[in-house]
């Protein structure tokens, strides 16, 4: 497994850390540190690559390993939730907290191995995931729709966010008004910020996209008239008002284009390309002035990974 070359943090006000995971490259993923006044829950996990910088942050903090009440995943994705099980067998007070879709898959990750080996590579499985440690089923607890928990004086709430993933909650932190919002709410990189504010896109990977249920799922996020967004991808971002409807306008954008290119028999590559200049052109609005092999950088793998997820939809709608 390979290892994050540094440990880089950012403290937020009201008790909140986000840590780099160092997944594919810094500031791409982070998972949170929430504390309360004498316990503390893990938010997202990274990869089994991240949890030696999650302990040591952990330490670096004052906090000992029993103080950790939970681990919580928003889905299990493995940039979110690859290394929870590695977590867990450092943290023998925590329980797992999980969405009832996901539990049975980290309890027994073979099937999730399986697939990411089969949508990747055995290499890049050992190179980025491996191992995907199992969670004992007596130490985990399915999270449903409205549940709640108390991590000191802090209250959480979770509520069921399917359109990303059917595995997919989200996290309300009353006490700073923000929701962990897993890929629910997109992605906004800090290197896209500008004056204009914050750049934001959704996230359409594969295999469980369904368009409708996202708008829906992200409706009810902004419902709740939150203050802070804690975004995976990657840190806090603020006025969730008007984030909201860009997100959801540049969803409609991408569905819009795979919608145009169902029938063409160029149908990937038409809308890896059209992908591309869309987003490219909205962040050249929205006034970024980086390169353009700059934001290839940034970009390209995202625009990879929704291109592969509109095509599964687009598959899945056509079979219904
Ligand atoms: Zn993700």
């Amino acid at each position: 497994m390979s290892q994050p070359s540094l440990l880089s943090a950012t403290e937020y006000a009201g008790g909140v850390v986000c840590i780099d995971t160092g997944y594919v490259r810094e500031r791409l993923a982070g998972c949170y540190l929430l504390e309360a006044e004498d316990c503390v829950a893990f938010i997202e996990t990274g990869t089994s690559a991240t949890v030696p910088h999650m302990l040591s942050l952990l330490e670096a903090r004052g906090w000992t390993r029993e103080q950790v009440r939970y681990v919580i995943v928003t889905h299990v994705h493995l940039d979110h939730a690859g290394g929870a099980g590695l977590l867990m067998q450092q943290l023998p007070e925590a329980e797992f907290l999980v969405h009832p879709r996901g539990a049975r898959h980290m309890i027994d990750p073979s099937r999730l191995e399986a697939s990411v080996r089969a949508v990747y590579s055995d290499d890049y499985f050992e190179d980025t995931f491996a191992p995907l440690v199992p969670i004992a089923a007596e130490r985990t607890r399915e999270m449903r729709e409205g549940d709640t928990i108390k991590l000191g004086t802090r209250k959480l709430r979770f509520i069921d966010t399917p359109g990303h993933a059917r595995h997919h909650f989200c996290v309300w932190d009353e006490q700073t008004r923000g929701w962990f919002t897993g890929d629910t709410f997109g992605i906004s990189y800090r290197e896209l910020d500008t004056e204009n504010g914050f750049f934001i896109f959704p996230t359409t990977t594969p295999i469980e996209l369904d368009p409708p249920r996202l708008h829906e799922s992200v409706g009810r996020l902004l419902e709740a008239d939150p203050e802070w967004m804690y975004l995976t991808h990657f840190g806090r971002v603020g006025n969730p008002w008007l984030l909201g409807p860009q997100l959801l306008a540049a969803l409609d954008a991408m569905v819009d284009i795979a919608e145009r290119n169902e029938h063409d028999d160029q149908r990937g590559k038409r809308i890896r390309s059209e992908l591309k200049d869309w987003l490219f052109d909205a962040a050249r609005g929205h006034g970024v002035g980086l390169s353009d092999a700059r934001l290839h950088e940034l970009l390209a793998n995202d625009i990879e990974l929704n291109a592969q997820g509109l095509e599964v939809w687009l598959q899945r709608r056509a079979r219904t």
